[in-house]
């Protein structure tokens, strides 16, 4: 699946597990209209995690100089392109990864302003850069990222720091979307990296049953609905889940802002 692609199905994952919207689940609660706005941009960002195993990728230029030295230590640990981050053992590691910066906090000793969560607010910084990036809402690679996310940072930091909690989550949650979006492509991914379980040679020598496609020859595992990556039905497919996202973005920012969106519901619902 292309960059951008994993970012809205990641921003849409989001809005559905955590918005107390109609059009949504709801499952992962206590998640604030801000947390849900804010943290479909971390999500987005989380989606593009398991590509950080590729140098010339989406990521690695997105907040130079310090997303290059991200991504050339994943793609060194991960053994490369498609390998390690696309596995149950890297959402995992990255989990571990947010869930222990989760932790680090300082003490500033200003009034009002106390302990700051610096940990989860450089992965905000960082996953959303990552976003922006993939998005295209940010071309420029050298001032703007930098401003926009370590603003948006900031803001959460300042005004809803209690919002962290989510975080681990939110990587979590982002990095299974995205194998799950190269899991439905041609390639398909390495889930339990590093075993490889190659398909046996009868089921590729043509007299078995066609099974190649889903047991790929090196091992990958792949259900492969939507053809290549950056297929036509990819496209057709999101279409509908990044309208999904903004819907539930817009939402959240409504109710944020003292909206009673219920009303509007009924009348679309009614009109549908
Ligand atoms: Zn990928």
């Amino acid at each position: 699946m292309m960059g951008g692609h994993h970012a809205a199905t990641g921003a849409a994952a989001w809005v559905a597990v955590t918005s107390t919207a109609p059009f949504a689940f709801g499952w992962y609660e206590g998640v604030s209209h801000t947390g849900v706005v804010a943290g479909a941009l971390v999500c987005a960002g989380a989606a593009l995690l398991p590509d950080a195993d590729h140098h010339s990728g989406t990521i690695a230029n997105s907040l130079s100089p310090v997303s290059d030295a991200v991504v050339k230590v994943v793609e060194k640990l991960s053994g490369g392109h498609r390998k390690g981050t696309h596995s149950i053992l890297g959402v995992l590691a990255f989990t571990a990864i947010a869930w222990f910066l989760s932790l680090l906090s300082v003490d500033t000793g200003i009034d009002g302003v106390g302990t700051v969560l610096i940990g989860p607010g450089i992965m905000c910084v960082l996953l959303v850069a990552f976003a922006l990036k993939a998005l295209k809402i940010t071309r420029d690679t050298k001032v703007l990222p930098w401003t926009t996310s370590v603003t948006l940072a900031a803001l959460i930091a300042v005004f809803a720091p209690e919002e962290w909690f989510w975080m681990p989550f939110c990587v979590a949650l982002g990095c299974v979307v995205h194998i799950l979006g190269d899991l439905i492509t041609t390639n398909g991914v390495p889930i339990f990296w590093p075993l490889k379980f190659k398909s046996p040679r009868w089921m590729r020598d043509g007299r078995g049953i066609e099974l190649d496609s889903f047991w790929r020859r090196g091992g990958n595992i792949a259900l492969p609905i939507l053809g290549n990556a950056g297929s036509v039905r990819e496209w057709i497919l999101l279409v509908p889940i990044s309208l999904y996202a903004v819907v539930g973005i817009v939402w959240a920012l409504l109710n944020q802002m003292g909206y009673d969106t219920m009303p509007l519901w009924e009348q679309v619902t009614a009109w549908v």
